[in-house]
């Protein structure tokens, strides 16, 4: 490459060190993406090649060159990808860099043996010989010393040869259908200009037949694809049913991965020996080559946002990379947020593919009730053999206050009630997680009489197995705790003849159930009671995903709601089954109060072991924070977390660029400044 300078950009966590800086190349091929490791002052520092230049300000005798490059490079499209959103996200470039790295871990290599062109007439052969002969070609196992007497004869190779550590699956047959008029109309828009999708279907629409024809499309045209989906272990059919259809082109990347599997994964994709990747939020980071679709299943879900630095959302991050690529985006859903309807075209698949109605939805109004069951909530169970019961809280019973002082037992850390967990004998920060023994007296006043107010599932659980004569089958995540525990739960409850399937959001995913005629949500309106712009979209997506899941079979069925808030139009709409009406009437909302897709929000937190500083340095952003069409909202003070005290201001931006760009010269002068040494800045660009 001659006289060339690499810029190297170190992958430090501070936000104050940020290149790139110039390095000599050496005698290494580097290339953009390339991870070396370079001497920096008196340490050694991990980078990453981000570009190349001609002329440095460094004097040529005093650039080093990387003491190292590893042998796996990032590709420059993930590069790229990741200094736009350092930048989209007011993160830093090293921050944003380490989302790309791949994976850490070497191939496995095993010997492999096989036969050579040289004949086997007029040989002599053992019968040990023969029959390692005859199972050839084969990794060399415990027949290695036959095997290399005969390779001393010219008979068999023997060569290292990369093996794959592959996830475990659950296999599937794949299902040869014939398009329904509707899949037909939306694969041939697809298949149109390549402009980005929404895919509206309710559940058991044929959605997921479209991303499969879609990806079958992209390989014709031998282009690669990625798959997202919200969570593995909630979506084991979706990835299955990739796998059925096109085998070991396909490549799962999920955080339940030991370290071998997921290298091995990386390289596949990155050698464009799998050609198509699935898995959730991060595999948006998959370095599919010539990549020509991206989908975003399920795309109304929450966890497609990142809660670390760089805070990303996936979708946003997804619409990005298949821009840059020039590969075909689909956001498909049955309740579509509100900003993808607003700014993506939209095909429909009106109908179930099996021609059945959705399930009717009675809403039970819950103001007056003196029982967390409402008596036809009671009857309906009673009478179902197989039911989903949806209750968003866990836990006992939400807080615990003294009967006789009023005293409510709260967290240490935080400013929020603990919520007793019966079983463990504990109540628990569901912030923190910091936990105490349940009391048995006041420690303000000393009564005796300690009262518990809500239910949660660990509660409804201890009810329903009162009321009822079903096995019961809890999740949420105290029973999710181990690798496979969700998916093992899940199967149970799929091949139980009669059962309850009980637990928080965690039951309102994408699973399929046949045989469920019943789906009861309890306290609907919780999620609406959060002082939250997008209480409404959580809520009706919620209900209406439960509702989705009942009644997929020819017993039809049917779902009951019981709710304080019979009238909010997020339930009433999620009972009508009508996302439609939800989400026009959400974004006339939205519009009145400028809310996202009519504008962007910035919040950032500034937060510090008192409230002084946290509230000076709050202050000192929303003085710098000013952009041309930005609004800004606080200092407002937030709940105390984790023993930090917090204060944010939210910027309300009908430029986004302008924004961002204020933004983060706002919290960068003040992170810069001694004044605010003591607190530490978060920034989050479309918080959910
Ligand atoms: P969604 O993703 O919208 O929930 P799916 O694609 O999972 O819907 O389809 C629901 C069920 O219908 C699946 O079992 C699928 O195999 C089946 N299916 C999809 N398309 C067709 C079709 N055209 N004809 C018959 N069955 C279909
Ligand atoms: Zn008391
Ligand atoms: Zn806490």
């Amino acid at each position: 490459m001659g006289a060339v300078i690499a810029r190297v950009e170190p992958l430090t966590t501070t936000r104050r060190l940020s290149g790139p800086f110039d390095y000599a190349p050496g005698d290494a091929s580097l290339k953009v993406g390339s991870v070396v490791r370079v001497p920096f002052g008196h340490q050694a520092l991990d980078g990453v090649v981000v570009g190349f230049a001609e002329h440095s300000e460094v004097a040529p005798e005093r650039l080093q060159e990387p003491t190292s490059v590893r042998v796996e490079a990032i590709p420059p499209d993930l590069v790229e990808l990741a200094l736009w959103m350092a930048e989209e996200y007011c993160s830093t470039r090293a921050r944003a860099l380490s989302l790309v790295l791949p994976p850490p871990g070497r191939p496995r290599t095993r010997l492999w043996a096989q036969r050579t062109d040289r004949p086997l007439d007029g040989e002599r052969l053992t019968a040990r010989q023969r029959a390692a002969l005859e199972r050839l070609p084969g990794p060399a196992g415990d027949d290695r010393a036959v095997l290399r007497a005969l390779e001393a004869r010219g008979l068999v190779e023997i060569a290292p040869r990369a093996a794959r550590r592959a996830p475990l699956t659950r296999p599937q047959e794949d299902r040869e259908v014939a398009l329904t008029d509707d899949q037909r109309a939306a694969l041939r828009a697809l298949d149109g200009d390549g402009t980005a999708r929404l895919l509206h279907g309710v559940t058991g629409s044929g959605k997921t037949e479209i991303y499969l024809r879609a990806a079958a499309d992209a390989l014709a045209r031998d282009r690669g694809a990625i798959v997202l989906v919200p969570e593995i272990a909630l979506t084991p059919q979706t990835v299955a049913r990739f796998q059925a259809r096109f085998g070991d082109t396909v490549a799962v990347l999920h955080s339940a991965l030991s370290e071998g599997e997921r290298s091995d994964e990386w390289r596949r994709l990155a050698a464009g020996e799998a050609r198509i990747a699935i898995g959730p939020r991060s595999a948006v980071f998959a370095p599919v080559r010539d990549l020509g679709l991206v989908v975003v299943d399920e795309e109304h879900d929450a966890s497609y946002k990142h809660e670390g630095d760089p805070r990303y959302d996936a979708r946003l991050v997804a619409a990005e990379r298949a821009r840059r690529a020039g590969a075909l985006l689909v956001a498909g859903s049955a309740t579509p947020r509100p900003e993808t309807w607003h700014a993506l075209p939209r095909l429909t698949l009106g109908r179930r593919v099996d021609g059945r109605r959705l399930p009717p939805v009675h809403v039970l109004d819950m103001r007056g009730a003196r029982h967390p069951l409402h008596p036809a909530t009671r009857a309906a169970l009673a009478a179902s053999h197989k039911s989903i019961v949806l209750l968003n809280r866990r836990g006992w019973s939400n807080f615990l206050t003294c009967r006789s002082c009023g005293k409510v037992w709260e967290c240490p850390q935080c400013d929020v009630a603990l919520v007793l967990h019966r079983g463990e004998g504990v109540v628990t920060c569901h912030h923190c997680g910091h936990r105490e023994r349940v009391p048995e007296r006041c420690d303000t006043c000393g009564s005796l009489s300690v009262a518990r107010y809500g239910a949660g599932t660990e509660r409804i659980e201890h009810e329903l197995r009162e009321a009822l004569d079903v096995p019961i089958m809890r999740l949420d995540a105290d029973t999710a705790g181990a690798k496979d525990a969700v998916g093992a739960l899940l199967a149970r409850f799929a091949a139980a003849p009669r059962g309850l399937l009980l637990g928080t959001q965690m039951v309102a995913k994408g699973h399929d159930f046949p045989d469920v005629t019943l789906g009861v949500v309890l306290d609907a309106d919780a999620t609406l009671r959060f002082p939250d712009f997008r209480a409404e979209e959580r809520t009706f997506a919620l209900v209406a995903q439960l509702a989705g899941r009942a009644g997929r079979g020819p017993r039809g069925g049917r779902v009951l709601v019981q709710t304080l808030a019979p009238e909010a139009p997020a339930i009433a709409a999620a009972s009508r089954h009508d996302a439609e009406g939800f989400v026009r009437g959400e974004l006339a909302r939205r519009k009145a109060l400028g809310y996202p897709p009519f504008a962007d929000l910035i919040r950032v937190v500034c937060s510090a072991d008192e409230v002084a500083p946290a509230r000076a340095a709050a202050g000192a952003v929303a003085e710098r924070a000013d952009a041309p069409g930005a609004r800004i909202l606080g200092p407002a003070p937030l709940f105390r977390l984790r023993g930090r005290e917090r204060f944010q201001i939210v910027v309300k931006a009908s430029e986004r660029r302008p924004a961002i760009a204020a933004v983060r010269a706002a919290v960068d002068a003040a992170a810069r400044d001694r004044a605010h040494r003591a607190v530490s800045f978060s920034v989050d660009v479309d918080p959910q």
